[in-house]
């Protein structure tokens, strides 16, 4: 079958067109466009929105639900790196990928279709879970846009094996290289073997940051400064960032204007760190979340996403960017209409075209695209839009 959608509302240029679908592929954007031949459907959108879909990224799909199996009592993140090392002793690939298959339709259901997931690689899981990731990246690749970093979550310089099976699974085909270097004595150390596997397999890399409220916890500085020595201005992303949030403006500029410099992404993951920071505040409890407000009136294309789904170290989740970006509103002090604008396309313009995903409905391309039961972003994160539409399989499938 093929469509003619009529009147869909175009966000992010702001405009109102319909759009010509024939088998499957988008054949004409544009104005007025009217069905010539019977074998077209023609649906009138209404002046809802049409976007590519949302864009994830940076989940834990090896992790996700694992909660609903192991809970943390103290809802600590010691207490979760703690259950997270005893159950991936006995973690299957079957495991991984039945799990990981449940938020990926979940999230596929909520209208995400690009998403990036960091993924453990160590002497315990070894490389099960980089495997499973694998399949189910080729096995969702019509529908979902997945990209793998595989990520050294107990670090690496004192474990000369996580080392090799993060070279092993660059080998298999992975698309970025990922770190932590927080978890380290020696941080620099850790970078360094990240950044020289980075060069030697000419992928990105996406490391967790100063995921603490310790203001003195700067490691993004030489983060900074590594991309910039090591040429790899523009390919190099930051999740979390929370310390930046425990100091004083002035005292950050420098940094702020350093990862401009590098070109580096900035993730923000406010679920999980309302979630995990600030429980050593006894009065005027922090929220953790990096100062995302201001990052972007210093010109800095924050994303926002998912991180952990229901598992040690976040229990709550459901693979919803519209929620995440609710929750982000709350936690960021953004309610006002900009602000709202600002973050429904940090999870979806910025973070498809910062993370490096073709992010652009036009004519030529696969159909792949969600309508929201809404007019506008606002209107869609406030209400919490459901997905009116989206096209799959040559269908263009209401709800
Ligand atoms: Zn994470």
């Amino acid at each position: 079958m093929n469509y003619i959608l009529k009147n869909g509302y175009f966000p992010f240029t702001d405009e109102i067109k319909d759009i010509y679908i024939k088998d499957g592929l988008v054949e004409k954007i544009g104005d007025d466009l009217e069905s010539t031949t019977l074998d077209v459907k023609v649906v009138d959108l209404k002046n809802r929105i049409i976007i590519n879909g949302f864009v994830d990224g940076h989940m834990h799909l090896d992790k996700a639900l694992i909660g609903e199996k192991v809970m943390n009592k103290s809802g600590t993140l010691f207490e979760a790196i703690e259950i997270m090392s005893r159950y991936k002793s006995n973690m299957t690939k079957e495991d991984v990928k039945a799990r990981s298959r449940k938020i990926l339709d979940l999230a596929y259901k909520n209208g995400t279709r690009f998403l990036r997931t960091h993924i453990d690689v160590d002497h315990k899981i070894q490389l099960k879970s980089i495997e499973a990731l694998l399949e189910l990246r080729e096995e969702y690749k019509e529908v979902l846009d997945i990209q793998i970093v595989a990520f050294p979550q107990d670090g690496i310089n004192q474990n000369s094996k996580s080392q090799f099976y993060l070279e092993e699974a660059l080998k298999m085909g992975v698309d970025l290289v990922g770190g932590i270097p927080a978890i380290e004595e020696d941080p620099i150390k850790h970078m360094n073997i990240i950044f020289d596997l980075a060069m030697k397999y000419d992928v990105d890399i996406d490391m967790h940051i100063d995921e603490t409220d310790d203001p003195k916890s700067l490691i993004i500085k030489d983060l900074g400064e590594m991309t910039i020595a090591n040429g790899y201005i523009g390919r190099v992303t930051a999740g979390h960032c929370c310390s930046l949030a425990a100091n004083e403006r002035e005292d950050i500029l420098p940094i702020i204007n350093l990862i401009k410099r590098a070109k580096i992404n900035i993730i923000s993951l406010p679920s999980t760190n309302l979630y995990l920071q600030g429980r050593g505040d006894k009065k005027n409890i922090r929220r953790g979340i990096t100062p995302v407000k201001y990052l972007i009136e210093e010109g800095i294309p924050v994303i926002i996403a998912s991180d952990n789904i229901r598992d040690p170290f976040n229990p709550f989740g459901n693979a919803n960017l519209l929620e995440e970006v609710l929750i982000a509103a709350h936690g960021c002090h953004m309610g006002g209409e900009e602000d709202l604008n600002k973050l429904f396309d940090m999870v979806s313009i910025i973070s498809g075209e910062s993370l490096g995903f073709g992010y652009e409905i036009k004519e030529g391309k696969k159909a792949n695209f969600i309508v929201l039961d809404a007019v506008t972003k606002v209107d869609s994160i406030i209400r919490q839009a459901n997905i009116f539409g989206y096209f799959a399989e040559n269908i263009f499938r209401t709800n």
